[in-house]
């Protein structure tokens, strides 16, 4: 009984430049692919371009992949580690008269015949006789083409299916041609959907696709995008959105990869980021919150752990990304805030402010503690004392302490403040009326 065949699949990308939504979509898949069916995923730096190959580029791919938790198993294998190996195959084809010299270039004759395979996502592909010409193995220069490294490579490192973006359909007969020419077997060919634009148009940076080091330095988790990634031209059906990895692990088939292009819509990795971010610990949060802080000079590294989770708490149902939390909670960290233009109007127009402001203050002044039961109760007091409504002190106060319309429960926010910031907020805004 022959032993199921043991699945490779490899991502291959050129360091010459940074990985975006595309590439490490594919190389999500390839793992994706790997992980269910226990097999091996290889990864392979493509670098034979020496010119524009460069090194930050290699270890920003490789910082990327880590932290998307994309771990290879093999490699990194390097192309131009192994330029022997593709003179040493072309010389053959060279020897046996599949291919000829140009120069010092090296030549396929590509044989006039169809060539058709059947794609796991896309179904049987053909190309007439004659759609390409003999195809270059070897540049003047010495150097592989990425058909002949690749076909190489691949047979070379057991790779059994060949997952990447559709725009490499084209290069698969040349492929074949090659994988004929030297007598290998084919792998199977897998061509996931391109991803475009929210509005379908071509994806670009001002469409919202960045380069993965971008969600990273932005707060996005990486569990976030990973999912998010994971539903680019695949489904879990059902409408189902949030899925952990395992989950998503046990349900990836190449079957259900989607052949319509997928759309990238950065409001729905912002949704999805803020879904998780509303499902992590408040203890951990803060932790990934604490340096977009420092960085901004609102803390520093030997903060007050207990007190920063206390705010971080009020705002976990707001934050949409790591980096937004700095201008979220300004207030708290800044001795003088900055009001937002339309809460200082809104502050100024509403009649009774002075008033009430005065009167709270001295009411703050007496209670004995300052938690939240007995500063929310104090101004209820004061609001049914004065036959007001509950928001015409609230929404005043808020603006008064924080400069925004909007933010966390008053009472939760003024707690947090402490007695002595509000105090101060509510005296310095009286200036203001
Ligand atoms: N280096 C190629 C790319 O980045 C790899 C294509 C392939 O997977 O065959 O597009």
């Amino acid at each position: 009984m022959a032993d199921k065949e043991i699945v490779r699949a490899r991502f291959a990308p050129s360091p010459t430049g940074y990985l975006h939504i595309g590439g490490v979509r594919t190389a999500l898949f390839n793992w994706l692919f790997t992980r269910h069916n226990k097999g091996v995923f290889v990864l392979r730096i493509e670098d034979t371009d020496k010119a524009r190959s460069e090194k930050v580029y290699l270890d920003q791919i490789l910082e990327d992949l880590k932290w998307l938790g994309l771990h290879w198993d093999e490699g990194p294998h390097f192309q131009s580690q192994r330029f022997p190996i593709y003179k040493k195959y072309a010389q053959k084809l060279l020897d046996e008269k599949k291919a000829y010299s140009e120069g010092t270039a090296i030549i396929l004759r590509v044989p006039q015949k169809p060539f058709r395979f059947d794609d796991i996502i896309r179904g049987p592909i053909e190309f007439a006789a004659g759609s390409f010409k003999d195809q270059v193995l070897m540049k003047s220069d010495g150097t592989p083409t990425y058909n002949f490294a690749c076909v190489i490579d691949d047979h070379d490192m057991k790779i059994t299916h060949i997952i990447r973006g559709e725009d490499h359909i084209s290069n698969t007969p040349k492929q074949m041609a090659i994988y004929e020419a030297l007598g290998f077997s084919l792998p199977r060919f897998a061509h996931i959907p391109l991803i475009v634009a929210a509005d379908r148009s071509r994806l670009s940076k001002r469409k919202g696709a960045m380069p993965v080091s971008y969600y990273r330095e932005q707060g996005y988790l990486p569990e976030a995008l990973f999912n998010f990634l994971a539903l680019l031209g695949w489904s879990l059906g059902a409408r189902q959105e949030i899925a952990s990895k395992e989950e998503i692990i046990r349900e990836f088939t190449l079957e259900r990869v989607l052949k319509t292009a997928a759309a990238f819509n950065p409001e729905k990795l912002e949704w999805m980021n803020g879904q998780y971010i509303q499902q992590l610990d408040t203890k951990r949060l803060t932790e990934l919150i604490a340096p977009f802080l420092i960085q901004k000079k609102y803390i520093n590294k030997d903060y007050d752990k207990k007190k920063l989770t206390e705010i971080v708490e009020l705002f976990k149902i707001r934050v949409k990304k790591l980096s937004d939390f700095p201008e979220l909670a300004d207030f708290f960290f800044v001795d003088k805030i900055e009001f937002a233009p339309e809460a200082k109007t809104f502050l100024q127009k509403k009649k009774n402010t002075k008033d009430i402001f005065t009167k709270l203050i001295a009411v703050l002044e007496k209670i004995d503690s300052f938690d939240i039961k007995t500063v929310e109760d104090s101004c209820r007091d004061l609001i049914a004392k004065e036959g007001i409504k509950s928001g015409d002190l609230i929404h005043p106060v808020r603006v008064a302490l924080t400069g925004k319309r909007v933010g966390p429960g008053l009472f939760e926010t003024m707690a947090a403040l402490g007695r002595e910031r509000v105090s101060a907020r509510l005296t310095q805004a009286l200036k203001l009326l």
